[in-house]
């Protein structure tokens, strides 16, 4: 299970799901230097390790695996391209430009080094698990991906380690974002589409929240939809940041 630390309720869930299923448990710590386009971003990035050490020995993790920086990107290695097509250029994709790549070579890398028979994925990050299954996919690879529902706070936050960053006040406001996905889950058989994104923009909007994307998506492909398709299996996604924090979160409708 590869993470990169600030663990929390949500990571330990993975955890304690693969090691029900699994007679080997490996976790990975590795803030992935390559998956950032924003040098801030990285630099405050929290690292608690004592604190993740205590929980995955706790939820009965067997191995915790915890390279350095120089051990998964030796200094002479000149840097993988992936071709991830579509999926590299739309929602997060679009707003954090080569991150898809960087979390290409860091999977490619720590499967290479772990060669796990399965992996363990949080669907929270729903762009990331097609763009893993699809390296998988392109390796030939009969890994078995598991993907586990997003774990939640009481007001319907999504666990993430970079909640840790917000304010009081803006903690107040941050479920905003589960609030609008579920608007837009529940409006799918009354409302146009474009009506509920607007509603749910000027929702974000008013209480301070920059949106970088509010939009429905083919839950398989993620092919951007203009309207609800009842046809097809659907995923709404959102990014938005509060104050300098940028927080995404998704339901499947
Ligand atoms: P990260 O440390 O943010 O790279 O996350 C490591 C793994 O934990 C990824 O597969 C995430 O999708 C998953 N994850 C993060 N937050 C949650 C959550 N709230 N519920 C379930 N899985 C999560």
């Amino acid at each position: 299970m590869p993470t990169m630390g600030a663990l929390h309720e949500g990571h330990i869930a993975l955890i304690k799901k693969c090691v029900r299923e699994n007679e080997l448990t490996v976790c990975s710590i590795f803030v992935n230097p390559t998956q950032f386009n924003d040098s801030e971003d990285l630099a405050k990035y929290p690292k608690p390790i004592e604190e993740d050490i205590k929980m995955l020995t706790q939820a009965g993790c067997s191995v915790l695996f915890l390279p350095s920086i120089e051990e998964m990107y030796p200094k002479n290695e000149a840097p993988t391209k992936y071709n991830l097509g579509f999926l590299e250029t739309i929602l997060e994709g679009e707003y954090r430009n080569g991150h898809f790549q960087g979390v290409a070579q860091i999977i490619d890398k720590l499967l290479q080094v772990i060669k796990p028979h399965n992996l363990y994925l949080g669907q929270k990050d729903y762009q990331q698990c097609l763009v893993i299954k699809e390296l998988i996919h392109q390796k030939k690879s009969d890994l078995k991906l598991h993907l586990v529902p997003t774990l939640r706070e009481e007001d319907g936050l999504a666990m993430s380690s970079r909640n840790r960053r917000l304010t009081e006040a803006q903690r107040a406001i941050s479920s905003l974002i589960y609030q609008c996905l579920i608007s837009i889950q529940s409006k799918q058989t009354l409302q146009h589409f474009p009506i509920v994104q607007k509603e749910c923009f000027d929702i974000l909007s008013k209480k301070g929240l920059t949106t970088d994307y509010i939009e429905i998506a083919d839950a398989d492909t993620l092919e951007i939809l203009k309207d609800y398709t009842p046809d097809r299996k659907m995923v709404a996604l959102i990014a938005a940041k509060i104050g300098d924090t940028r927080l995404i979160d998704n339901v499947l409708l």
